[in-house]
């Protein structure tokens, strides 16, 4: 899927509409207020491109997981006066995002105001994809924008069914999201490298697989790595190891030999006798790893390497560390690969970080997620994206359905 695929809000006359927005505020709160607005002020392109148009905005989320009850630490009511800062407009808040006061408080709203609902999840009704309530839903406005890319993997009431109720269309983060993954998968700039790290192989299968069809390099790294280094005869130690997943290794080993895609493993490693901080560490010559020791990261040699081939490239998609980058003598090789991104961005090369970890990765080397052509919001999604999965949120907006 691409971006020409979908409807994006420009295509639709949204003239003094009046619009139903999902957006993904599942923001983390503190003391009944809102810790990090980040996922508000994300939307801020979206909404305040609707607000220019005159629009009437009803604003929908989730947050937390009351599981179909109303859980007050689940309220939306705190994220008020934060997207009245955002968006420069009054919020009008409605206790219930259906029933008659939530009937109630839209119809008083005017064009140029926002709606804001309570949790979407105080209704099982939502996550059961309910159409009677799609509908109830549906009946707050004349169109439906989609901007919530973290819960477009899931088939709900407010990513789905509504839109047998409304004309739907993608919102600005949506679009995005589209654009660089789908871009990616489909038209990437070649060459084209994965890099995939993290704690399983078993996470990875899918993701591993469906991108060997895509690229051109496919870096492996992270405690994954293990398993295909001892599938190939080497010594582990006592790293990760996921023995009944060495077939699945081997399998994707030759595989990528198969279509001539480069598949590199760590070459030397950063290994401890525990799995600790503040323990003696050893850098392995090459790729075996001695008795009693676990690898927690790559090590040098690799580090060059991986970026030396990442550097050759015009695209890169990264998803998972590749060392126990929570640990600061471990996460040299994570910070590393985050940084050969960030100068192959100034570069020109398309640079991709599909969330999670990775981000997190980011986080902890202090680098801003602007310094990365894209840096997906949407941790199941994103990854349910590429292992090539169909995400009914974004089917539901598909123009030929
Ligand atoms: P994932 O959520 O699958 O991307 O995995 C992320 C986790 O992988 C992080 O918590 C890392 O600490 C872990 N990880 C990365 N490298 C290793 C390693 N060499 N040994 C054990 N865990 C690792």
């Amino acid at each position: 899927m691409n971006l020409n695929d979908i409807v994006k809000m420009q295509d639709l006359d949204l003239n003094n509409k009046k619009v139903v927005v999902r957006v993904d505020y599942n923001v983390p709160l503190k003391d009944g207020k809102v810790d990090n607005p980040k996922r508000i002020t994300a939307t801020e392109k979206t909404v305040k491109y609707l607000l220019e148009k005159g629009c009437r905005i009803v604003l929908m989320s989730h947050l937390g997981r009351p599981k179909g009850k109303v859980v007050e630490e689940y309220s939306l009511a705190p994220l008020v006066p934060e997207i009245e800062k955002a968006m420069g407009v009054k919020v009008h808040f409605a206790s219930d995002c259906i029933g008659p006061e939530a009937d109630e408080v839209v119809a008083a709203a005017k064009g140029g105001e926002i709606v804001l609902l309570e949790n979407l999840r105080f209704h099982p009704e939502e996550e059961a994809n309910d159409k009677e309530f799609a509908k109830k839903l549906a009946k707050h406005g004349e169109v439906f924008i989609q901007d919530a890319f973290g819960t477009v993997h899931r088939a709900h009431a407010s990513t789905s069914a509504i839109t047998e109720f409304l004309p739907s269309a993608a919102g600005f983060l949506i679009q995005k999201e589209v654009e660089f993954l789908g871009g990616a998968l489909e038209t990437p700039k070649r060459p084209f490298a994965a890099i995939i790290g993290g704690a399983k192989v078993s996470d990875k299968i899918m993701v591993l697989n469906n991108l060997l069809d895509k690229v051109n390099v496919l870096v492996v790294g992270g405690g994954m790595a293990y398993t295909f280094l001892k599938a190939l005869g080497y010594t582990v130690g006592t790293s990760l190891l996921e023995e009944d997943k060495m077939e699945e290794a081997k399998n994707i080993m030759q595989k990528a030999k198969d279509k001539g895609v480069k598949l590199l493993l760590p070459i030397d490693h950063l290994c401890a006798l525990e799995f600790a901080e503040c323990v003696p560490t050893i850098i392995t010559d090459g790729q075996d790893i001695p008795a009693g020791y676990m690898g927690l990261d790559i090590g040098p040699k690799t580090i060059k390497l991986f970026d030396e081939e990442l550097a050759k490239c015009k695209t890169i998609f990264w998803n998972g560390p590749v060392g126990v980058f929570e640990m600061p003598s471990y996460q040299k090789g994570s910070f590393a690969i985050a940084n050969t991104l960030v100068r192959l961005t100034k570069e020109g090369v398309i640079t991709i970080i599909g969330g999670g970890d990775s981000l997190n990765v980011l986080k902890k080397a202090k680098i801003s997620t602007s310094e990365v052509s894209h840096a997906s919001t949407g941790g199941g999604a994103s990854m349910e994206f590429v292992e090539g999965k169909e995400l009914p949120g974004l089917t539901a907006l598909l123009k030929k359905k």
